[in-house]
């Protein structure tokens, strides 16, 4: 990893102080060395050392440094691909079992802010906006999904109510979510990396994973220490690298690019989002966005396969932007940043665990603010030896993408510029 610092995003700009963590540049032993400090690594130390484990988290660059501190901060249930197509996939007994867990991650969120003091702007509701008939028929047919897994905070919303919560008339209709919601997803982080400290945890920063000796009793190299652990999680997702070449072959980093407007003032982020909830379009390459704190507007969409980083970030979302609110053409892009999520070919997360003692959890395919939450409640549970919920993930099939590591990338951006045309034409 070249560059170990946080992107100019706004999210750094804002973000709360945090005291400087230490290099690793010893040999220590714990019970547990999570590899990452984002969403999945610290939920996954949060739960353990509420359970009583000893953990050891070793982040290559700083706390939240990947997708869980330069997200879109939306907090949306469910997973990349929904309850329905894990059904066909796997059948109803362990699709049962995933769409019962499919709204805790939220629920997990709330929590830990909750008993951590976490500040993070937290906000409830959120919308999926519908740009065509179809897409309206698909979000009917996902609240009376959602809702035989008991998830009942839905409301389907016609041309005019949308109008309402969404100053935004390209759409024909959507879905509002009260158990979604937004957060300053890098302060979330660096809550939940504190509260990981409070529970005496320790938390190595500059400190990348650059070897695991497995075995019975693994170590895992830094370069300048070394931990050794009883067990090893595997939570550095789209930043890993080749770190454990088996997770690398059925996965593949995407970027994804995000803007944030200079403050918009009251009354022009009324008008954009009256009711502060966020919004995410229905499209395959979606759109999405919501207000800050300071009531700038976030706005994100598009992917680059492959996680290349874009030139001009601005020059490729502003577009999108104006095309949603025409009415912000003069307002100035104070910040725009990229960051990395990883894509599986299911667009469901990747679990499991290697031999007896090295486990992971990644590639929940860019929706993974929820989903992370929950994996580290699972990841823990499995730990302490109940591992029914962890193998209902575990058993989910994955396969590489067509063409290998050499091809992959052109093939996913062709898939992707079909379902971009069908989107553009309504099909
Ligand atoms: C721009 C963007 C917008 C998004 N918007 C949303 C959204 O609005 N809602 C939503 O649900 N999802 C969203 N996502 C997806 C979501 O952010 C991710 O799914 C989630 O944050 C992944 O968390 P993670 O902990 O698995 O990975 P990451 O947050 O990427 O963390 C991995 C960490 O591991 C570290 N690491 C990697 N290798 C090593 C190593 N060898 N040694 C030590 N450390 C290592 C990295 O430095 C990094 O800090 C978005 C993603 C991006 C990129």
């Amino acid at each position: 990893m070249e560059n170990t610092q946080y992107p100019e995003s706004y999210y750094a700009a804002s973000a709360n102080a945090v005291p400087p963590r230490p290099v690793l540049q010893d040999d220590v032993e714990t019970d547990v060395c999570v590899i990452g400090a984002g969403y999945t690594g610290l939920s996954s130390a949060l739960f353990l050392l509420e359970n009583g484990f000893r953990v050891t988290v070793l982040e290559a660059a700083k706390v939240g440094f990947g997708a869980s501190g330069r997200n879109g901060g939306q907090i949306v249930n469910s997973y990349s691909r929904d309850i329905d197509v894990i059904e066909r996939t796997v059948g109803p007994k362990q699709a049962q079992l995933l769409g019962e867990m499919a709204f805790e991650g939220g629920r997990i969120i709330r929590e830990r802010v909750a008993r951590y003091n976490i500040q993070c702007d937290l906000k409830d509701g959120g919308v999926f906006a519908a740009l065509s008939a179809k897409q309206m028929g698909h979000l009917e047919s996902q609240k009376r999904l959602w809702e035989r897994f008991g998830h009942t905070q839905l409301e389907l919303m016609d041309q005019r109510r949308i109008r309402e919560v969404v100053g935004c008339d390209q759409y024909v209709g959507g879905m509002l979510d009260m158990s979604g919601g937004h957060i300053h997803p890098l302060n979330l982080a660096l809550g939940e990396a504190a509260a990981v400290e409070s529970l005496g945890g320790t938390i190595y920063e500059q400190s990348p994973a650059v070897r695991i000796e497995r075995g019975a009793n693994p170590v895992v190299h830094t370069p300048q220490g070394k931990v050794r652990a009883r067990f090893i999680i595997v939570a550095g997702n789209a930043y890993l690298g080749n770190l454990v070449p088996e997770l690398a072959a059925k996965s593949m980093p995407c970027g994804t690019q995000v803007i944030t407007t200079e403050p918009l003032g009251d009354e022009l982020a009324k008008a954009l989002l009256p009711q502060d909830y966020c919004v995410e379009d229905c499209n395959y390459l979606l759109d999405y966005y919501r207000l800050t704190a300071d009531k700038r507007l976030i706005f994100g969409g598009g992917v680059v396969y492959g996680a290349r980083d874009p030139a001009n970030i601005e020059a490729i979302i502003r577009p999108k932007m104006l095309k949603a609110f025409p009415q912000l053409k003069g307002v100035k892009i104070d910040y725009a940043w990229t960051g990395n999520f990883l894509l599986t070919l299911s667009r469901l997360p990747q679990v499991g665990r290697l031999g007896d003692n090295i486990y992971y959890s990644q590639g929940c395919s860019g929706h993974g603010v929820t989903y992370t939450h929950l994996a580290g409640k699972v990841l823990a549970e499995a730990l302490r030896g109940q591992a029914e919920r962890f193998d209902a993930f575990a058993d989910l099939p994955h396969y590489p993408f067509p063409g290998g590591q050499l091809l992959r990338t052109p093939f996913a951006a062709l898939g992707a510029w079909y379902y971009g045309l069908r989107d553009k034409y309504g099909l």
